[in-house]
């Protein structure tokens, strides 16, 4: 039987996936998460990954990067690395790129050290720009790609407009260029794996966005939870599309009809969770 395109992810998958500690879990079996965002110029990119990123189930948060001391700020639970992405220690899963600015030497390194660990990376904003498309496609552990329509466009060599009428075909294209799975952003949010063994699963559509999520550091805060869950054993594919599903359903339960700000989605992303587990 034939496949269909799309699916839409239901509230029973979410249930199903989303990470739950055991009896016998510790915080690193829970799954470390290691943040590499934020600059001199956006250290606020590196508060709001970490803040989605500790919500997003995993037992502990890295942060490598220059705003550590604005991350420790707002989060003290975060063990903050002053060495960069290769002295971080052990984790499960990288987010590189919010608000990297030109930082390349970042995104190089820890495409290094990941490629080495054959661990799960994120790549959004500025990293998606940055990072070098070969290295990329060439690694073997699990990539995932959240570029919004304009970062998909500059991508792909194409203009915005292309993409925004044609956002199906431009995730699954940039999925296979990249041989990453793609969660392109904006009004709907589609989910795309690169084809594998047994053909290409379909591309999943978020439900539950909202235009209140059109606010800035919100993508940032995404990268942060995708990432979290990543790091707690989910497929690029499922982190995506479950960060995806939370994220909306945090803006809904943190705004009720009110303009919010990228920390209330994260602030608000355990009742959603609450919600549906
Ligand atoms: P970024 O542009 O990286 O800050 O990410 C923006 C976030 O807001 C993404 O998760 C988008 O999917 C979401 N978003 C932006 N505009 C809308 C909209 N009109 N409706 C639903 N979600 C949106
Ligand atoms: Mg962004």
């Amino acid at each position: 039987p034939e496949r269909p395109e799309l699916e839409a992810l239901q509230h029973a998958d979410v249930a199903r996936l989303l990470p739950r500690p055991g009896a016998e879990s510790d915080k690193y079996r829970r799954g470390v998460v290691g943040i590499a965002a934020g600059s001199t110029r956006y250290p606020g990119a590196a508060v709001l990954a970490v803040a989605g990123a500790l919500r997003g189930g995993a037992g502990a948060v890295r942060y490598a990067g220059p705003a550590g001391d604005a991350v420790l700020a707002r989060y003290p639970e975060t063990l903050v690395s002053d060495g960069g992405p290769r002295r971080a220690g052990r984790v499960q899963a990288w987010v590189v790129g919010p608000g990297a600015g030109d930082d390349a030497d970042t995104v190089a390194e820890v495409l290094d050290v990941a490629g080495e660990a054959d661990v799960p990376v994120l790549i959004d904003a500025d990293g998606l720009r940055l990072a070098d498309p070969d290295v990329v496609r060439s690694r073997t552990a699990p990539t995932l790609l959240t570029p919004h329509a304009g970062e998909a466009a500059a991508l792909l060599g194409v203009d915005r407009a292309e993409v925004e009428s044609a956002r199906l075909a431009a995730a699954r294209e940039l999925a296979e260029r990249y041989r990453a799975t793609v969660l392109l952003k904006g009004a709907t949010t589609l989910v795309a794996a690169p084809s594998g063994r047994d053909g290409t699963a379909p591309v999943r559509v978020n439900p539950t966005g909202t235009p209140w999520l059109a606010t800035a550091g919100s993508g940032d805060v995404l990268s942060g939870l995708a990432g979290s869950l990543l790091a707690s054993g989910l497929s690029a594919r499922d982190a995506g599309s479950v960060g995806a599903y939370l994220h909306g359903l945090a803006a809904r339960r943190g705004a009720v009809g009110a303009p919010l700000a990228a920390q209330d989605i994260a602030s608000a992303v355990p009742d959603a969770w609450r919600d549906i587990a």
